[in-house]
Parts: structure tokens; C-alpha cells; sequence
């Protein structure tokens, strides 16, 4: 599965189209992921690392920790979705009237919004009286900032947006309001983040504002691949009496192959 296409500023670290991503879910490596942690930043990266194919070693070291927020996220998804590619599918309620609603977004329209996204490297906001400029959150500030306990959201809403002002300064003229519309114009310049869709309901037309948690639907599926591949392993060793090691030595189409057979009940 081929990485996304990366943003201007980032375009230069790779050569195009050598390095890939291979499927979760398929060795045995995949089974030491840990799904319950709370660190979800390093779990992002370790994924990422994880299923980065790159022969060559072409790599930058870091390289999916200098990626923005939502450039992960869409990495992520690519993970998520598989070589398959269906649609994301979020089902939910009309907020007037009740009715059952579905929303799709396939990774293409995901893909084009955070294109859109990566034009924009910084936002400016007026505070103070000064325009004051932030650069988007990457990876490694979203994992610095996890492993950080802070006193209060006050303490914790400074000390991001200290580390992401590239000009002007913030110390004073930073209250909650201004803090709101810092957050705000992020939201829009990093708009997978935080997702909000408008759906009109069909039975009622209201205009229902969605909001989506795309990181966690992407470590939801990926964390459903993982279980499959424990039952694999499962009903290999129960069947065929094989070790850990002997089945992950068997390619994942043999497994398959295997896994049809034993539900086929056939037995010679
Ligand atoms: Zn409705």
C-alpha cells in the first residue's frame, strides 16, 4: 500500500514510491502491539514504523514523528483500511428526529482533504494585539506532550502552544478565550484531527454536524485485525498441534488456505 502523498515540506525526505506500507495483522510481530496502552502518540509512530516497508533503508530515522497530526492520521487509516480499501462507515442517530443515519467516507476523500491540509504549514491568529504565528502539531510534540503530566488544562494549553509559536510570543497574552481561537483555527488548518461533517437527514432534512474520532476508529479496526490473527493462531495450534513459531514460519496465504480447510471440516 503506497504511502500518501507527503506535504511540501516534507516531499524532499523521500525518494517517491520506494518505501510502502505492508498490512497489519500478518506476522508475528503484530501480536506485541499494545492496543490498551494510553500512550496513543507512540502508538501511532510504532504502527507506522511497524508496517513501513523499506528495503533500502531509506527511511530517515523519526520520520513519521516529524509527520503532522493529521498526515498520521491518514497514514493511519491507510493501515486501517487494509489493500481492500472499503469505505469508513459511521452509523449514527439524526439529533432531531431519531432516524438512523450512515455517514461514508472513503480513504480518497480523506486523502484529498488532508492534501488540502498540507498546504498550510502555519496558522496566525491575533493575540494580544500582535499576530502571533503556530506551526502544526507533529508527532513528536503530540508524544512529548503525552508522556508530560501538567497541573491544569491552563498549564498544559501554554506550554503546547509555546512550543508551537514560531513567531510572536504567547506567555501573556494567553487566556482561555484566546486559547479557544488558537484551537479553533488548528482545527481548521488540521482538519482530520477533529472532524466535523454535516450531514442533512433525509427523513426530516436536518443538518446534523458529526463529529468523527478517526483515530480511534483506525486503532479500533487495526486492533480487530490483531485479534484475528490471535485466533488464527489459535485454531492452527489447536488443529494441527503447530507452535507460535511454526505457524508464523507458514506465509499468511498458506494460513488461509489452512483456516478454509478447518472450517470446511475436512479432516484427510
Ligand atoms: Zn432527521
Amino acid at each position: 500500500m503506497p504511502l500518501p502523498t507527503l506535504p511540501p515540506s516534507a516531499a524532499g525526505l523521500l525518494p517517491q514510491g520506494r518505501i510502502a506500507f505492508r498490512r497489519f495483522g500478518i506476522y508475528e510481530e503484530d501480536l506485541a502491539i499494545d492496543f490498551a496502552g494510553s500512550d496513543t502518540p507512540a502508538l501511532i509512530t510504532r504502527l507506522l514504523e511497524q508496517c513501513a516497508q523499506d528495503p533500502e533503508g531509506q527511511l530517515p530515522p523519526g520520520f513519521f514523528r516529524e509527520l503532522s497530526a493529521g498526515k498520521r492520521l491518514e497514514c493511519l487509516l491507510i493501515l486501517a483500511a487494509g489493500p481492500q480499501r472499503p469505505a469508513f462507515s459511521f452509523p449514527f442517530g439524526c439529533a432531531a428526529c431519531g432516524e438512523e443515519l450512515e455517514l461514508e467516507l472513503t480513504l480518497e476523500e480523506i486523502s484529498s482533504l488532508q492534501q488540502q491540509a498540507d498546504q498550510i504549514e502555519a496558522i496566525e491568529v491575533e493575540l494580544g494585539g500582535q499576530r502571533v504565528a503556530f506551526r502544526k502539531p507533529k508527532g513528536r510534540d503530540q508524544e512529548d506532550w503525552a508522556r508530560t503530566i501538567f497541573q491544569d488544562e491552563g498549564e498544559a494549553a501554554r506550554a503546547m502552544l509555546g512550543a508551537l509559536a514560531v513567531r510572536g510570543t504567547t506567555a501573556e497574552a494567553l487566556d482561555s478565550l484566546a486559547f479557544d481561537r488558537v484551537d479553533k483555527a488548528m482545527d481548521e488548518a488540521d482538519p482530520l484531527v477533529n472532524l466535523v461533517c454535516q450531514v442533512s437527514c433525509d427523513a426530516c432534512g436536518e443538518q446534523n454536524n458529526l463529529s468523527i474520532d478517526l483515530c480511534e476508529t483506525a486503532l479500533g479496526m487495526l486492533s480487530r485485525l490483531q485479534k484475528q490473527l490471535i485466533l488464527t493462531v489459535h485454531r492452527l495450534a489447536s488443529h494441527y498441534h503447530w507452535s507460535e513459531k511454526e505457524i508464523f514460519a507458514t506465509p499468511h496465504w498458506r494460513r488461509n488456505e489452512y483456516l478454509e480447510l478447518i472450517a470446511a471440516g475436512r479432516h484427510s
